[in-house]
């Protein structure tokens, strides 16, 4: 028996294609790819790719091989999946037989494909000194016995006007010109708004797929996919100078009725929404009252005498907003959004 869930997770199906398709436009010549990593930052692997093919979209980035091995029957003959966490030697039986190729990170994960006669990625350390082989590594190295299918890298400041993008940029060009491979890439969500130099053959959006804007040109383009929305425990009646909550942050000015969410920092709601996140039903504002409990939210709803136990409300997530209100990236708001919601596509 399935028992009803008391938070749920409001997924527009339009809004991630159209999200796909403008940043697809956006970049031109090159074609859009997805990270699908960390379950489509939250959303939902499964469903994020089966939707995206549907799209057109035709290359898929996740972390790791756990993640490819649960995406692998979607994708196959239909698009590609390469794993940007690289191949570690415990990778090994697994890729091998894996429709996923890896990107390769290190001469050491070079020389370890190096001969399997199966297709891989290269990433370039551009200048983000995270993963990636080296330029000044890649002279002298016979990269023949490999079969490169993407030579890519990664900025590292996209979301700023600094000069470390054509800096990277300009490192990116002289190394992937050392490397025999059928395609180049650079953009991450950022990056495809920085114009068409940083295009190349294919572009790889994560973020701004889910609703995230890292840059104001994509202000007007992106919008929002996911909406938290939540159950009403219970509705109480405060007279002034009652006190909400763990350690009593919020205390009644009046007297007035608030209602109880059953949602809370473990369901990634973190503290820092306390007393300043917003909840809304039919566009009415109800402001969160006091601490962010684990499982348990305070709002004012003065606005919506209406509402009683068993009513829904949204949360206001718009990722730009959020993150400005509670002072987290758009990237810890999307993907910490916890297993307790429902995931629903509509
Ligand atoms: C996560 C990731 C992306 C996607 O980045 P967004 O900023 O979410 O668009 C692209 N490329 C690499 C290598 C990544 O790790």
């Amino acid at each position: 028996m399935s028992v009803p869930p008391s938070a749920k997770l409001r997924l527009e199906s339009a809004a991630l294609i159209s999200n796909w398709r403008a940043l697809n436009d956006l970049s031109g010549d090159a074609c859009a790819g997805a990270a699908v990593k960390a379950d489509a930052y939250g959303l939902g692997a499964r469903s994020v790719v089966e939707k995206l093919l549907q799209a057109g979209c035709r290359e898929f980035y996740v972390a790791n091989w756990r993640e490819a091995s649960e995406l692998e029957d979607l994708i196959s003959g239909a698009a590609q999946l390469s794993v940007l966490n690289g191949v570690r030697e415990s990778d090994m039986p697994f890729a091998l037989q894996s429709l996923a190729k890896p990107v390769l990170n290190s001469l050491e994960q070079v020389h370890r494909w190096a001969g399997t006669g199966r297709p891989c990625d290269i990433m370039i350390n551009s200048g983000m000194n995270r993963l990636g082989v080296n330029p000044g590594d890649l002279s002298g190295q016979d990269l023949t016995q490999l079969d490169v299918d993407i030579c890519m890298s990664h900025l590292a400041c996209a979301d700023e006007d600094v000069v470390q993008n054509p800096d990277q940029l300009a490192a990116f060009i002289v190394a992937s010109d050392m490397v025999t491979a059928k395609r180049k890439s650079l953009a991450n969500s950022a990056a495809i708004a920085l114009g068409s130099a940083y295009h190349f053959d294919c572009t790889r959006p994560g973020l701004s797929l889910y609703g995230g804007i890292p840059r104001p040109e994509l202000n007007d383009i992106i919008v929002q996919v996911a909406t938290p929305q939540v159950e009403i425990l219970q509705v109480r009646s405060l007279k002034a100078g009652d006190r909400v909550g763990y350690n009593a942050q919020y205390i009644a000015d009046r007297d007035h009725d608030i209602a109880i969410l059953a949602m809370g920092y473990a369901d990634g709601y973190l503290r820092s929404f306390s007393g300043k996140g917003i909840f809304s039903v039919q566009d009415i504002s109800l402001p969160v009252l006091g601490r962010v409990s684990m499982d348990l939210i305070a709002i004012d709803v003065t606005g919506a005498p209406q509402l009683r136990e068993g009513d829904w409300v949204d949360c206001a997530y718009d990722l730009p907003e959020a993150s400005k209100i509670s002072g987290l990236s758009q990237y810890e708001l999307i993907t910490g959004l916890g297993q307790r919601f429902a995931r629903e596509w509509y």
